[in-house]
């Protein structure tokens, strides 16, 4: 009678999104590159505490597949515009009278944007003498003073002077100054801020959180520039091709949606983007399946019942490499604490 697996595997995760086998490019391995990925699954299993070390002393390496991921940061600089407008005392000032056409024209009002990433708000604002413009002061209909309140301007010489208006009946206008006319000119304010937003394209099973983590990430791409138009790739030259050359995972479409759903779509009437920071890191894995003896593999059958797969990758893949996988044969998950994931007779979970 064959053995069968005494306790549950975890359940897997695998989704059909990385099932896609165009970039697959199996690996032709030696035995010695077999034992090594071989022995680290065996250290593994050996530092997991309810995992059983039978299945992975049995196991069998039966095939290695290249595969990878990445993780990709993209920041946006963002900036709020808009008008104020400003009124003084009219002081015979230059008045061109220019109204503003479009705030955001960079010619025009050229704000100094360096970096795209810059901590909390940043606000400041400039002064826009070209539309400074006279108008008829409406406190005292350009008149330059007002009747006076106290005596309502009625001047009887009978009775005491006015103190307020020295009894002249009137009062100087206080918001033109006497001149009759109002110096009114806008300023354009200006607030940015960073928005930032994160995914982790992949070909393989491997949880965001196991990128993230790992030491193993290497400089795919990074650059920070003005900001150029809506289509993503024409904002970084080389990108696209880059993609398309040196990666064996297709994620074009990964990075549109992201830069589409997380900054595009934030834009409105009074926002636009000013400048852009894409930084790609790459991490490379081995895929790697395996037989341990006749274990069925009872998490995942996609690529047959007897086949298990773990994932190698990480800094150091020949000494210190990093492990993931979900369907190890003798695995108790910790659910029923150390002793389980064996095949005595006190355990007989299936
Ligand atoms: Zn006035
Ligand atoms: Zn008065």
């Amino acid at each position: 009678m064959a053995r069968s697996n005494q306790v549950k595997p975890a359940v897997t995760t695998v989704s059909g999104s990385y099932t896609s086998n165009v970039f697959e490019a199996p690996i032709t391995l030696d035995d010695e590159t077999a034992n090594i990925y071989l022995t680290h699954l065996r250290k593994y299993v050996s530092r997991k505490f309810c995992y059983h070390s039978d299945a992975a002393a049995e196991a069998k390496i039966i095939k290695v597949i290249g595969r990878v991921a990445f993780k990709i940061d993209i920041w946006t600089l963002i900036e709020k515009r808009w008008i104020k407008s400003i009124s003084s005392p009219y002081k015979n000032e230059e008045t061109p009278g220019k109204t503003v056409e479009n705030l955001f024209d960079e010619e025009i009002y050229n704000l100094k944007a360096d970096t795209t990433v810059v901590q909390g708000n940043q606000i400041g604002h400039i002064i826009l003498p070209e539309t400074q413009k006279k108008i008829s002061c409406t406190a005292c209909r350009g008149e330059g003073k007002k009747p006076c309140g106290s005596c309502k301007g009625v001047v009887d010489q009978n009775l005491k002077p006015c103190s307020k208006c020295n009894s002249s009946g009137y009062l100087s206008c206080s918001k033109c100054l006497t001149s009759g006319n109002i110096l009114q000119r806008n300023e354009m304010h200006c607030k940015r801020y960073t928005l930032h937003s994160l995914t982790y394209p992949k070909n393989i099973f491997l949880p965001d959180e196991c990128i993230e983590k790992s030491n193993g990430k290497i400089e795919f791409f990074e650059d920070d520039v003005l900001y150029e138009g809506e289509s993503f790739w024409s904002n970084f030259d080389s990108l696209e091709s880059r993609i398309k050359e040196d990666s064996p995972h297709d994620f074009r479409n990964v990075i549109e949606k992201q830069f589409k759903d997380n900054h595009l779509s934030k834009m409105n009437k009074s926002t636009r983007i000013r400048r852009m920071k894409c930084k790609i890191q790459r991490l490379d894995l081995f895929e790697i399946d395996y037989q341990a003896g006749d274990y069925t593999n009872k998490a995942n059958t996609q690529k047959g019942p007897n086949v298990f797969t773990f994932l190698l990758y990480g800094h150091d893949i020949k000494n210190k490499p990093e492990i993931f996988e979900n369907d190890y044969p003798l695995n108790s998950c910790g659910c029923f604490g150390h002793g389980c994931a064996c095949r005595s007779k006190c355990c007989s979970i299936s």
